[in-house]
Order: C-alpha cells, then structure tokens, then sequence
C-alpha cells in the first residue's frame, strides 16, 4: 500500500484479477469497505472514506479497427486511450471536455460532454467487465439490469475492472463560433439531431451578455491520424498553470473586472473563440485543466478550481439559470462557463438526465476560507431552489450536501439504502447519503 500522489489515503494497487479477487475477500471478512477511484477528481469526496483501490496496474488498451472499438481494462484514462485510437484513425465520441479522467470512473459518474447527438457516455458502452461484493466475475451489456446498476453507481455497487467502447472515426472538423448578443438567438442557432453536418456544439458565456456560439462542422467523414495529439495531465501546460496563479493575485487585489475582461482576451489568444479547422481528437483535446497543480494559494489563503453543473428541461428555464448565474457570480471570477445540451439517458443508477437535458456548467476558483466556503454553499442553495420547482438537477459529480442530493435523487438514495448495504464498495458521498436517507426513513419524513 502507498500513497498516490493525490492526497487521497492509503491506495492498493493490485495487479491482476486474483489479487483483486483477495483484497475484495478480505474487506469483505475483516468488515472494512472498498473506496474505488479514477484519476480522483470527482468533488463530492468520492474519493474517500473507504480503503481506496486504483486499478492502473491492470492497465490495457486493445483497438479493435475493423469495429472501431476499444477494450480497456485498468484504470487507463481517456488521454492515453486517445493516443492508441489515433494511429487507427479513431476518436473517443463522449467524454468530457477534458481527457484526463479515467474511463471507468467515468461511467460510474456517466459523464456527458459536447456531442449534443449522442448524449452520456453510457450511449458508446458496449461490454462492462465486473466483480461484485463477492468478487465474482460478471459481464454486462446494455439492457441488462447490471449494466444499469454500473452507469452512474459511484462506485457503489459493482468494481468495473474493464469495458468495451464504441469509438468514432477522427474526422476533420471546421470550428464555427458565431457571437450573440442574447441567449436566444445563440439557442435559435444551437444544431438540432438532424443537423447531419454538425457533430459538436455548446455555448461560451462571455463577459458582458455576450454568447459565444460554438459549433464543430464535419468537412470530411474520411478518418485521419492527428499528428499533434499530446497526452494530457491534470497538472496541466505551464500557461494554464501561470494564469491560474496571476488570476489569484489579481483576485486579492480585488480586480475582478479587469480579470473578466483578461480572461476574455484569452479565449481569443488561445484560439478557442475563433474558427478553426483540426481533427476531432485535437478538438477534444483542450488542455483546460490545471486543477491538481501544485501551488494552491498564497500564504494561509487557499484556492481550489471548482465546478458546478445545472441541467434544466427546456430553453425557458435555461434563460432563467443563466440569468441567475450572471446575477450570483457576478463579484465572483469565473474561468468558463458554458451551455451544454444532453440527451435523455434515463436507464442509469443515477441520473440527471431523464429528459433531454440544458446543461450549465460553471467553472470558478474557490477561496477555502470558512467565509468564502459558507457563501459558495449558500450560493448553490440558491440555484438548488431555483432548479427544485423546475424539475432539475445538479451534477453529484461537484460540492453538494447529502440532504440535496435525497431530495433531487429519491430513488438513487432509496435504492442505495436498499441494496447497497452488503456492498464492499463504498464512499463518504454514499455513506453519507445513505445515513440521510436512514435519518428520514426513522423519522418518517419522506
Ligand atoms: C476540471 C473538471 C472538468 C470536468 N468536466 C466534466 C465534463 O465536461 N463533463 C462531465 O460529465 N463531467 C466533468 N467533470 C466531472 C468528472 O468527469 C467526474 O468527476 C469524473 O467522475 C471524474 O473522473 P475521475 O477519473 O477523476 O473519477 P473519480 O473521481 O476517481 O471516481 C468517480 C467515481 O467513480 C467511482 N469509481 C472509480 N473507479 C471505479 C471502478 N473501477 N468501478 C466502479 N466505480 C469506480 C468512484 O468511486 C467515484 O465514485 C469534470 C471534473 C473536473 C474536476
């Protein structure tokens, strides 16, 4: 047992399926639970609690041309998994905006990003490969009711050890981005399905009402190999790390309006707000993640880059949330924020998108003084009691309290309550939502 690197405990490495077997017999006996983790970047301490595994010494990718798939088994992440696909011409088609998470964690998570046709990253899972509490092998396809319990368990019911994804062809791309003066007119040009041309799209919020309208043209269906595609790290390049660090400064100097208007100036000098023409892989490959970087503050005053995301049914609500969020963050420097639009995945554990889904994802840097941390909290009460009436629902992958995340998922919860309390695996954001759930089912409060 060492530790990571990630500040996260205690972490075994096994490194085939038998020492994986052993340890998941022994928790089992000796009564202790098992705390499964990624890249360890989910903010809701799901990466605590238990005796953490990280598989990565079970690591493997094997490309499947003639299919365009890939069977990963490990905790390979996105990144490295791109690097393999590319010298076939193939491309990861949902993740997030970000290679630098792991795949399994991220189907416990059921992440989505900016492929606006296809949804959740559950839609390309084809095979999940599986031991349950007994360590007993499983294999489950989409359909099956372990499939399901997989998608969106946060790592509560089923250690997935490998999987089989449908990839894509690495198509060429245009970048279109069109600037709006309201969110309606970026919405009235958002692309629909049947947009066959259009294979990509969200919405930049800029600084001062303005929206940046981004969309991904297809110009060539042919596959290619990207030449310059870089393996990605949560340390992120050295430029996103510099920024990071003068944006701190300038936020102590209480400049928060020249920072805006800095940081709109580096959408443009980093090209994301101007038209360009790359593969698909180069695309997806932003670079926007410095979170694990090394220096974290000055002196006693500490940050940490932090996120929310918001998801509503329809465009009317969508205006709402944004004119909540302009209004909330306004004295609050914010890195990105923008609109994403997810399609209905409803047969997961755990989900946030019962129906086609506005998503607004909110990216900030969080001051950790008890001040700062009791503002940020209740901040997010307030769009939690904007989104109830509505329907909507937070993303449990960021900060959350146990009590909301009964309230926005009462069957998650129930179900967890349930059925998870044999499981070995576990975590404090399962624990803790279980305890609540215990908590009202013993006080009749449901
Ligand atoms: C900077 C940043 C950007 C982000 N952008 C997006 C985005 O664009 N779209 C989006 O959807 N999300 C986004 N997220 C959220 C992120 O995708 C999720 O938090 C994701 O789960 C993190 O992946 P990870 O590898 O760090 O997982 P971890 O945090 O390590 O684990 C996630 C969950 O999976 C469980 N788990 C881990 N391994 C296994 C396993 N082998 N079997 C079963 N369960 C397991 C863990 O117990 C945990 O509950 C972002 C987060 C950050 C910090």
């Amino acid at each position: 047992m060492k530790n990571n690197g990630n500040n996260l405990g205690d972490v075994s490495y096994p490194s085939n399926l038998d020492e994986l077997k052993k340890l998941i017999k022994s928790a089992k006996e000796k009564g202790y639970k098992l705390t499964l983790v990624g890249a360890g970047m989910s903010q809701n301490f799901q990466n605590v609690g238990g005796h953490l595994v990280d598989l990565k010494r079970l690591n493997s990718i094997e490309i499947r041309p003639q299919s365009r798939q890939v069977f990963i088994r490990g905790n390979v992440t996105f990144s490295e998994m791109e690097q393999e696909a590319n010298k076939f011409g193939l491309s990861t088609k949902v993740r997030q905006a970000s290679g630098i998470f792991g795949i399994l964690s991220s189907i416990a998570t059921n992440v989505h990003g900016w492929d606006h046709k296809t949804g959740t990253l559950a839609t390309t899972i084809k095979v999940i490969y599986a031991l349950d509490s007994n360590a007993k092998e499983v294999v489950f396809r989409p359909g099956h009711d372990g499939f399901r319990d997989c998608v969106g368990s946060y790592g509560s019911t089923y250690l997935m050890y490998g999987a089989i994804i449908q990839l894509t062809d690495n198509v060429l791309m245009q970048k279109v981005v069109t600037t709006h003066h309201s969110l309606a007119q970026a919405l009235l040009n958002f692309p629909q399905d049947s947009a066959e041309d259009i294979d990509m799209a969200l919405i930049t919020i800029g600084y001062g009402g303005v929206f940046y309208l981004v969309r991904f043209f297809v110009l060539s269906r042919d596959p290619k190999v990207s030449q310059n595609l870089q393996l990605e790290g949560p340390i992120g390049p050295y430029f996103q790390r510099l920024w990071i660090d003068i944006s701190r400064l300038l936020t102590l100097l209480g400049t928060k309006k020249a920072l805006d208007w800095l940081n709109e100036r580096l959408f443009f000098v980093t090209g994301w707000i101007q038209n360009e023409t790359k593969l698909r892989n180069e695309f997806m490959n932003v670079e926007v993640n410095a979170i694990k970087k090394p220096l974290q503050g000055i002196g006693s005053i500490k940050f940490e880059v932090w996120l929310v995301e918001y998801f509503v049914r329809n465009q009317v609500d969508l205006a709402g949330l944004v004119e909540l969020f302009q209004e909330e963050y306004k004295d609050i420097f914010v890195f990105n924020s923008a609109i994403r639009f997810v399609k209905a995945y409803p047969e997961a554990y755990s989900t946030y998108a019962e129906e086609d889904m506005w998503a607004l994802v909110i990216s900030w840097d969080q001051r950790q003084d008890k001040k700062s941390l009791e503002l940020s909290a209740a901040r997010n009460k307030r769009f939690l009691e904007f989104l109830r009436p509505r329907h909507g629902k937070f993303y449990m992958a960021y900060r959350n309290e146990a009590k909301d995340i009964v309230n926005f998922y009462p069957q998650f919860a129930m179900r967890l309550y349930l059925e998870t309390r044999d499981s070995v695996f576990s975590n404090r954001m399962l624990e803790s939502v279980k305890a609540e759930q215990e908590r009202r089912i013993d006080a009749d409060d449901l």
